[in-house]
């Protein structure tokens, strides 16, 4: 894949860019090594400096990167500069929060006298330069919501984004460096993903992360275990949104919507399985699928636009694929399920019903504005509906009785249980799942945990 900007709304390549030589990623791999030698020695309070910098800095430009965004990936406008803002407060909050999340830790006096130790503690130390590997679809923050945390544990960052947003990846670096990180803590390596094994081969990268696919994570994952470096891997989502009958029936469809086309639909914790109990199908179903079809899908410049155009034209096909083999399958089409002519990735707001287990769309990622509702007899049947995927990354669940909720958090397979709202992330909240979703967590104490080297320090 050519590393460009094609603007996913007409098709038009504006601008590419050549990747990166191997001298030239020989530079900044040194440069890395070497800076994280003295970072790692900074204060708290001085990475707390640059960060909170690099948030204000951020602030004052979410008009601009917000275009760039949108122009690079297609998600609207609005949503895309909201992702700018939302950068900022996760940065103010690793700001403010790093330094008690990396507290050292005391065990008991109890097991430190038992271990015939004067004193025992815990101590959170950086690993040093930590690879991101980072997809399109939240091009900024997924790239923060890594960085935000490595940088405040003394780590250092190098980026590899996806190939369709250079911009937004170079935006990056220069973010960082003008907030006055010293050159060398966040750099962006622009190069394609077949660069990337020996990148991760290199001695002085000490760990990865990634978000995107299944095959990217695997082939992550694979050579991070030869080499035996830690990885997180955050990837895809095929989350169930289950509807009891003691829910705000009209509320839980109004969210729905957005809860599957955020994003252009393109989200790793957008619902994506809507699994509604047959008491409270047939009002659920009319009310999600007028939802759909009010929708305002268009150019993603306009301020009013709700649905802009999937990310590139494979991510069309990919999709396209999905629907009409459940279609000749027998599902039926509620609504949309036909490409629009004219210029562009679009794709209309989608509602499948009827699904089997024979169907693709069953067990894999629906990457755009297409949702698939299922019928269930009862709680039991909700949950073997729910758990029936090979993702396991968030859950949402309406209902307003507590005991089916104690139910749902004991068996729902997934990384989180969200009642009577949608799953979104958030600093504070720890983030990732199970099963073929990956493993590891971003954000909270976790995610800043995840890179550093637990060190027991003991004093006889
Ligand atoms: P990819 O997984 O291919 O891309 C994500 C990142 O991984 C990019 O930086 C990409 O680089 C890199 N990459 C790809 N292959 C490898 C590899 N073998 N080794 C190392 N790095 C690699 O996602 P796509 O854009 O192709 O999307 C395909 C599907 O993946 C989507 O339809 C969706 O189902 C899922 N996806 C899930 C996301 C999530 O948030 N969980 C995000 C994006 C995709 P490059 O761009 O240069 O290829």
């Amino acid at each position: 894949m050519p590393i460009a900007t094609v603007n996913p709304a007409n098709g038009e390549t504006l601008k590419t860019y050549e990747a990166m030589g191997e001298e030239e990623l020989e530079r900044r791999l040194q440069l890395a090594e070497a800076t994280f030698r003295t970072y790692r020695t900074t204060s708290f309070a001085e990475r707390a400096r640059l960060l909170n910098r690099a948030a204000e800095l951020l602030d004052g430009m979410q008009q601009d990167i917000g275009r760039v965004m949108t122009t690079e990936m297609g998600k609207p406008v609005k949503q895309a500069r909201a992702e700018a803002a939302k950068c900022a407060k996760a940065m103010r909050w690793y700001a403010e929060h790093a330094e008690e999340l990396l507290a050292d830790e005391e065990p008991s006096d109890f097991d430190v006298k038992d271990s015939g130790a004067s004193r025992v503690r815990v101590h959170y130390r950086p690993l040093g330069p930590v690879l991101a590997v980072m997809p399109w679809n939240f091009p900024l923050w997924q790239v923060v919501r890594f960085a935000a945390p490595a940088l405040m544990a003394g780590n250092v960052g190098l980026l590899k984004h996806a190939s369709n947003v250079p911009q937004t990846a170079l935006f990056l670096e220069d973010l960082f460096h003008q907030a006055g990180y010293p050159e060398g803590c966040f750099q962006t390596l622009l190069v394609g993903s077949g660069a990337v094994d020996e990148i991760l081969r290199d001695d002085r990268v000490k760990a990865a992360t990634l978000t995107g696919s299944e095959p990217a994570g695997r082939a992550v994952a694979s050579t991070s275990g030869e080499m035996i470096k830690k990885t997180v891997l955050e990837l895809g989502g095929s989350d169930p949104y289950v509807v009891m009958p003691s829910a705000d029936i009209d509320r839980a469809a109004q969210i729905a919507v957005t809860a599957r086309v955020q994003n252009n639909g393109q989200s790793c914790i957008a619902a994506k399985r809507f699994i509604v109990h047959t008491d409270v199908y047939d009002r659920f179903a009319e009310r999600f699928v007028e939802g759909m079809k009010a929708l305002r899908v268009g150019d993603p410049m306009e301020e009013d636009t709700e649905v802009g155009p999937l990310s590139s034209e494979q991510g069309r096909t990919d999709l396209e694929e999905l629907v009409d083999d459940a279609r000749r399958s027998g599902a039926e089409v509620l609504c949309g399920g036909q490409r629009p002519d004219g210029p562009g990735w679009y794709y209309p707001p989608t509602v499948l019903a009827g699904i089997t287990r024979e169907m693709r769309i069953h067990r894999e990622e629906a990457f755009g504005p297409v949702a698939t509702l299922y019928r269930a007899a009862d709680l039991d049947e909700a949950v073997l509906i729910a758990n029936d995927s090979p993702f396991g990354l968030s859950s949402n669940v309406w209902t307003r009785d507590e005991a089916e909720v104690d139910r749902f958090v004991r068996d729902l397979e997934a990384g989180g249980v969200f009642f009577n709202g949608m799953t979104a992330s958030h600093p504070a909240f720890p983030f990732g799942g199970v099963k073929r979703s990956g493993y590891g967590r971003e954000l909270a104490g976790h995610g800043i945990r995840e890179f550093c080297n637990i060190t027991t320090v003991w004093h006889g």
